[in-house]
C-alpha cells in the first residue's frame, strides 16, 4: 500500500464491523466506492426476490446464449449457502489460481467462464458462515479472479434483498439488474421488493423476466398453473419492460439438472432465452 492516498488520508480507517470493508467498499455506514472489476465490460445482476422461481435457471441460459452469440460472457454464483450453477452448468472442477497473478482462473462450461463456491465445497455440507465471510468470498469472486475479456459478466444473487446483495450493489457498478419472478402473488411481492431496492441503489433495471408463466397442455390450450400475466401485469405498473415470459416445462428442468441448459440446442427454449439475451445486448451494448 502506498504511504498516502491521493486524498492525503495516510492511515486505513478502521473497520467497526470485521469483513464488512474491503476493496471497493468503505467501511460499515461510511462512503461507498462503486469499482470496476478488472477485465470486465458489463456486469448485469439476474435477481429475484423469492428462491425457487428460476433465477439460476434464467441466469445460466441467458449466459449460454450470449456465448452462442459471440460475446465473452462470464457467470459469477453469489450464492454462496445454495449454489446451484455447478449442476446447472456441469461445472465442477475445483478452479485453480493463477501462479503468476495470484487470480482464481474460473472454470469453462458451454462456452461461458464460470465460478461458484459450489465448485470448493463438498456439495454435501453446508456452509456455515456468517454475513461477513460470505461478503468477502463475493469480493473476491469479483476482485480476485481472472475475468479478463469478458464482455457480460451474469451474477446469479442469491433470492431476497440482503446483506449479499447489497454487498454486491455497492461494492462494483451494475450495468444492470434482471428480475425473475413467476406470475404468482406470493412471488410478484417479493419481485416488487426486489424492483424497489434497485432503484433505491441507482441501479438500472432492464426489467423482468416472468418464469413458469403457463403449462402448455395436449390440446393446445394452455394451464396458467401461477396465475396469467402476473409478470406482465408488475413490469407495466413498475413502468419496466417484460424482458420474457418462460413456461414451465419439464425439459427446462431436466436440462437443469443434468448440467446442459436447454440454450445449449436449439428450439423453443433456446431461442425465448436468445431472444432475451437480444434484449439485455440492446439495452446494454
Ligand atoms: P432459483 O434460482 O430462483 O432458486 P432455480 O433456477 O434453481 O430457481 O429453479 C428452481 C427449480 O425449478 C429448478 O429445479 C429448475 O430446474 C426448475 N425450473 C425453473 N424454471 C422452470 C421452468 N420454466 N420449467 C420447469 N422447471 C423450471
Amino acid at each position: 500500500k502506498p504511504a498516502g492516498s491521493a486524498h492525503g488520508h495516510g492511515a486505513k480507517q478502521a473497520d467497526p464491523v470485521p469483513g464488512m470493508s474491503g476493496p471497493g467498499m468503505g467501511p460499515h455506514g461510511g462512503a461507498i466506492q462503486k469499482k470496476t472489476v478488472d477485465g470486465v465490460r458489463h456486469i448485469i445482476a439476474v435477481a429475484s426476490g423469492k428462491g425457487g422461481v428460476g433465477k439460476s435457471t434464467v441466469a445460466t441460459n441467458l449466459a449460454v446464449s450470449l456465448a452462442k452469440a459471440g460475446f465473452s460472457v462470464g457467470l459469477l454464483d453469489a450464492d454462496i449457502y445454495g449454489p446451484s450453477i455447478p449442476t446447472m452448468m456441469n461445472a465442477w472442477d475445483r478452479p485453480l489460481a493463477d501462479s503468476g497473478s495470484q487470480r482464481i482462473i474460473p472454470v469453462m462450461a458451454h462456452g461461458v467462464r464460470c465460478l461458484s463456491m459450489g465448485m470448493l465445497n463438498d456439495p454435501e455440507q453446508a456452509m456455515i458462515w456468517r454475513g461477513p465471510m460470505v461478503m468477502s468470498a463475493v469480493r473476491q469472486f469479483l476482485q480476485q479472479a481472472d475475468w479478463t475479456g469478458i464482455d457480460y459478466l451474469i451474477i446469479d444473487l442469491p433470492p431476497g434483498t440482503g446483506d449479499a446483495q447489497l454487498t454486491l450493489i455497492q461494492a462494483v457498478d451494475l450495468a444492470g439488474a434482471v428480475i425473475v419472478t413467476t406470475p404468482q402473488t406470493v412471488a410478484l411481492a417479493d419481485a416488487i421488493r426486489g424492483i424497489n431496492m434497485f432503484r433505491k441503489l441507482d441501479v438500472p433495471l432492464l426489467g423482468l423476466v416472468e418464469n413458469m408463466a403457463w403449462y402448455d397442455l395436449p390440446d393446445g390450450t394452455r394451464d396458467y398453473v401461477f396465475g396469467a400475466d402476473g409478470g406482465k401485469n408488475t413490469a407495466a405498473k413498475f413502468d419496466t419492460e417484460l424482458l420474457g415470459q418462460i413456461p414451465l416445462q419439464t425439459r427446462l428442468r431436466e436440462s437443469g439438472d443434468s448440467g446442459t441448459p436447454a440454450s445449449v440446442g436449439d428450439g423453443p427454449l433456446a431461442e425465448a432465452f436468445a431472444d432475451l439475451a437480444r434484449k439485455i445486448v440492446e439495452k446494454v451494448p
